[in-house]
């Protein structure tokens, strides 16, 4: 019978780790003690990151 076993390969090289720094990092806003998460990129925590808001919809009205 022949051989029909599907075989993987292992894989090769390293895995690459997560990027990740080692200090913890607090939130940039000076009174904010939040502390930031190692793969957390921004620097500050999420309630005093500042908003931007996607294209609304529709137009404004101006109100008369
Ligand atoms: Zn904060």
């Amino acid at each position: 019978m022949a051989d029909s076993t599907l075989k993987g390969k292992r894989i090769l090289g390293t895995a690459r780790p997560p990027k990740a720094t080692n200090e913890q990092r607090t939130c940039a806003k000076a009174e904010c003690e939040t502390l930031l998460s190692r793969y957390n990129k921004r620097e500050f925590c999420y309630a005093h990151a500042p908003t931007k808001f996607p294209r609304l919809r529709g137009r404004i009205i101006p109100e008369t």
